[in-house]
């Protein structure tokens, strides 16, 4: 009995083994076709200042329509991407793209690109970076951007080279996802990064009962403040969360509250608005420090 369940276990296993190869073959192949295709789009999201209401600037972030005319999930794709090895051709498309529409623009918002750490590093990225910049002629201060602290553990000491090559060329740099990471304190110290983005998954929890997140995001802003960087939170979704941001002195805040991620055009034109509604609608809290 008991062998006869390990035999079905093993069978069952690889089963889902070869289902899963099989999965992750057929999103390879049609990645490849979505590239061809040009089946990518970009979607931006508002980020604004917590102080003065404004936009600051806009996170891209990369949407794949399939041929029902479904977006599908960065979440869901970007890792087999990743794997394959074709998160470079879309990651430099996604660079590219971004720029190009940022320089049309009539204002001259920052934009703030996602890098994977496989970008970082297979490829001349700080050459790329430049090679962009001059064919579209965004100027290098608009362009920010976001790595996470993977990056920065599989080779703290290339990635720090190559983001000091990247600041140099005057673009900035963000540290994504926040205090969801195992080392998220040594890599502040490894590299001077721009901007702190808070984790989401902490304002989810600050609706609950437990004072931890409050208390950990207190210690988040004591620590951008300390090192002189501006904190960003993530996630935003009720005005209860802005209004303990502001009071904690958080500088800037992205999220549904203020707009999802939209075409660009859309995102353009509503993010502004909702953010003044926003803040009109919030009682003037004190901030502290
Ligand atoms: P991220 O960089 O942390 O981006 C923020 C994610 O949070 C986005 O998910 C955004 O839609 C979502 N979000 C924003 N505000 C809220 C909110 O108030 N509530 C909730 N529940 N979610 C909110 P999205 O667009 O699905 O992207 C997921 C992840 O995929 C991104 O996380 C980023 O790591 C990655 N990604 C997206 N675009 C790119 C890209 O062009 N290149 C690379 N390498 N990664 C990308
Ligand atoms: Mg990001
Ligand atoms: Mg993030
Ligand atoms: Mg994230």
């Amino acid at each position: 009995r008991a062998k006869a369940s390990l035999t079905q276990d093993v069978c069952f296993y690889e089963a889902d083994m070869d289902q899963a190869v099989r999965a992750r073959r057929r999103v390879t192949q049609a990645l490849r076709e979505a590239l061809e295709n040009e089946r990518f789009e970009l979607h931006y999201q508002v980020q604004a200042s917590v102080s003065t209401g404004k936009a600051t600037g806009y996170e891209v972030l990369l949407r794949w329509k399939d041929h029902d005319g479904r977006y599908i999930s960065p979440a869901d794709f970007i890792p087999v991407a990743e794997e394959n090895g074709l998160i470079l051709p879309i990651g430099e498309w996604v660079l590219r793209q971004a720029c190009r529409q940022a320089a049309a623009w009539a204002e001259p918002h920052r934009i703030a690109v996602n890098l994977s750490p496989v970008q970082l590093s297979h490829v001349d990225l700080p050459r790329l970076v430049h090679q962009i910049l001059l064919e579209t002629g965004l100027a290098p201060s608009r362009l920010e951007l976001e790595i996470t602290e993977t990056a920065m553990i599989t080779d703290m000491e290339r990635t720090t080279h190559v983001l000091r090559q990247l600041k140099a060329l005057g673009v900035s740099i963000a540290m994504d996802d926040f205090g969801t990471g195992y080392s998220s304190l040594s890599t502040l110290k490894a590299f001077p990064f721009d901007k702190i983005k808070l984790d989401r998954s902490f304002m989810t929890e600050l609706d609950g009962e437990a004072p931890q997140s409050r208390a950990i995001i207190r210690a988040v802003l004591t620590i951008g403040e300390s090192l002189s960087i501006p904190v960003l939170a993530e996630g935003v979704e009720t005005a209860e969360q802005l209004a303990f941001l502001r009071a904690q002195g958080c500088n800037e805040v992205q999220g549904y509250l203020l707009g999802r991620p939209q075409p660009e055009a859309d995102a353009l034109l509503n993010g502004v608005v909702r953010i003044a509604a926003t803040e009109a609608a919030e009682p003037q809290a004190e901030r502290a420090a």
